[in-house]
């Protein structure tokens, strides 16, 4: 079922002190009651922020995790270890992850697959780089990267993903892509879902956009038909800021 959701991705910011004072803060705001708001924390901090929500409707989500239940990968986490701590979602295919460690598609996919046999939900994100834009691959980049991270799937686990449009050349950058341009894009992974899986699918899948969205520029993004909300970076660490954009809709 689509709905209307804010994601915030605090990447590898804040200790547990001023993570558990931003936190508070955003539970103290205004922020929609009526919006899907999700937190992605450090995986650090993702034991006691489950306790601190424990009984409100701000959810919690991982930023990554392996692809396999358990067993001798130092330093990993697995999707059933996320699920014993609370974990409701989990943040896969971040352009920094593909970037910085060499994450792929099919390997994803993978991800995609434990992540959802363990109850959780994938925020699932694709995007291409400038140089993939001005050479007119942007289309082909995001189409691939859907098909060979998601296709996989059923109809039902498809419908338990999120898909998060995230040009590379727009995060952190303060470039933010436009109206147009993002409503094109999503229109297009709408389409491209729909051809494998029909119309109902497609229509139903949330599609959220990322790259610098700011209380600025979050109204006119949310307005368009095919964005479902927004996957938030630098935003979502003043709370505030996250509050005005979840109250962009
Ligand atoms: C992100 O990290 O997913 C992101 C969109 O960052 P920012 O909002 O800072 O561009």
């Amino acid at each position: 079922m689509r709905q209307k959701i804010v994601a915030g991705n605090w990447k590898m910011n804040l200790d547990i002190n001023r993570g558990k004072i931003l936190l508070s803060e955003i539970l103290d705001s205004d922020i929609n009651k009526d919006t899907l708001t999700i937190i992605a924390p450090p995986a650090i901090h993702l034991n006691s922020f489950s306790q601190m929500l424990s009984h409100t409707n701000i959810a919690l989500a991982a930023q990554n995790c392996h692809q396999h239940d358990s067993g001798a990968y130092t330093g990993e986490i697995s999707a059933g270890m996320l699920k014993s701590v609370g974990v409701d979602y989990v943040i896969l295919g971040h352009s920094e992850r593909r970037e910085y460690f060499m994450e792929d598609s099919l390997s994803l996919s993978f991800k995609v697959i434990n992540v959802i046999k363990h109850g959780l939900r994938p925020i699932y994100c694709c995007g291409e780089t400038l140089t993939q834009r001005q050479e007119g691959e942007h289309f082909r980049t995001i189409s691939n990267q859907i098909e060979h991270g998601l296709f996989q799937l059923n109809e039902m686990e498809l419908l338990n993903c999120i898909i998060a449009y995230e040009p590379v050349w727009a995060i952190g950058t303060g470039e933010t892509a436009s109206p147009q341009q993002a409503q094109e894009i999503h229109s297009f992974i709408r389409k491209t879902i729909a051809k494998q899986y029909g119309d109902m699918v497609a229509d139903n899948i949330s599609i959220l956009y990322g790259g610098s969205v700011k209380p600025a520029n979050a109204k006119e993004l949310f307005t368009c038909p095919d964005i479902d909300g927004g996957l938030i970076g630098g935003a979502a660490l003043n709370a505030e800021s996250f509050a005005a954009i979840g109250n962009s809709f």
